[in-house]
């Protein structure tokens, strides 16, 4: 078998029918199918290979990372600020836990996930072994069917839906009985979903904004910003430690950085927000306003991708300055999955797609000099 655009095209329509008919009542399809994502983009290869298995717990941790800023209140009007239902029944289960976690660890809403991470690591631990059950008793084994037909176009497991807790906590033990936790994708899967990511990513977040739109009675567009973006204002306090590490010089032009108008600083996405969500330190860059405003969603060029990987390679004291800032301010560093995430990215573009050099100028793509570069990353 080869890989064709119309096999890439057939399963990107099999997966929209999914969106449309799966027979589900919640969100957790949609959180599914990207965590699935997340999970493929971040563990290729160097050289841009996905994965042909995850496990439930890889999942659940991506899933968690999903839902974990939807679970804070949304202000509804001037008196209400209620956490938005993602269910036509009873609330979902995943966002009942968070909000128990959150109240029992006293944390503040803002705090990011990966903070609770480290602080907390045994509730954490605990807190995704819930969130992997609720996965592996319901969404997995329902996901792939619509209507009366079930069938297996995105992944394989073991079990269906009369597993019981007992089994997989057997399993998490001695690794044995009738559960493993091996979530087995079909045939060239891993390779669709990277290709289609640009593509998915969006429509996918859309239908999730929609439903969550439908069963709270609210207006679409003031979603979808609620449910998926970045948290900005976290981020800021990251600004002023990168510019000095960059020597007070913009990433993108290397031009000196000022204190006002176009040419302040700005936390720029490397990879940006819209094709991959990422808010770990390896993917934040200081620019000028200007030039953070000039690349907006597109992928930075060539040369930009040079500068990146021999900032985060290596034993270079880019890294340790960098594992520094991220101690300092206790943010993630995140340089592993980065990697993947850039390789990924960048392998899988197609070659007619113009990248983004400087001001108004684009070029193509560099397939073999970005090879060789991630080669040795
Ligand atoms: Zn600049």
């Amino acid at each position: 078998m080869s890989l064709s655009d119309n096999d890439a095209i057939s399963f990107a329509e099999r997966v929209l029918s999914l969106l449309d008919q799966g027979s589900f009542s919640s969100s957790y399809k949609y959180a599914v199918l990207l965590g699935i994502m997340d999970v493929v983009m971040e563990r290729s290869s160097k050289s841009g290979v996905p994965p042909t298995t995850l496990t439930t717990w890889q999942l659940a941790e991506k899933v968690l990372e999903l839902y974990w800023p939807q679970s804070i209140g949304f202000q509804i009007n001037k008196s209400c600020n209620d956490i938005l239902k993602q269910n036509t029944g009873n609330q979902v289960a995943i966002i009942n836990l968070i909000v128990d976690f959150r109240k029992r660890s006293e944390l503040g809403a803002a705090a990011p996930l990966f903070s609770v991470k480290t602080k907390y690591k045994s509730e954490y631990q605990r807190l995704v072994e819930e969130v992997e059950w609720k996965l592996i008793e319901m969404p997995l084994p329902k996901l792939q069917r619509i209507g009366s037909q079930y069938r297996e176009f995105i992944y394989h497991i073991s079990w269906d839906d009369s597993v019981s807790r007992s089994t997989v906590r057997k399993w998490h033990k001695n690794q044995s009985g009738d559960f493993n936790n091996q979530i087995m994708l079909a045939d060239f899967v891993g390779e669709y979903l990277v290709r289609l990511n640009s593509l998915l990513r969006p429509l996918i977040q859309k239908e999730w904004s929609a439903m969550v739109a439908q069963i709270n009675k609210l207006e679409e567009s003031k979603l979808e910003n609620f449910l998926f973006s970045a948290s900005r204002a976290g981020a800021a306090k990251l600004c002023e430690p990168l510019r000095e590490l960059q020597e007070n010089r913009c990433f993108y032009c290397h031009q000196y950085i000022g204190n006002s108008g176009k040419l302040k600083p700005e936390v720029d996405h490397f990879i940006p927000w819209a094709r991959y969500p990422n808010d770990s330190l390896a993917n934040y860059v200081v620019s000028h306003s200007i030039c953070n405003a000039n690349k907006k969603d597109y992928l930075a060029g060539n040369a930009h991708v040079e500068n990146w990987v021999k900032r985060i390679s290596g034993n270079n004291s880019y890294l340790s300055d960098l594992d520094f800032i991220a101690k300092q301010n206790n943010w993630y560093l995140g340089e592993t999955e980065m990697k993947g995430v850039v390789s990924t990215i960048y392998q899988h573009t197609l070659p007619e797609v113009e990248l983004w050099k400087l001001g108004k100028e684009f070029e193509l793509i560099d397939k073999p000099y970005l090879s060789e570069l991630f080669s040795i990353m």
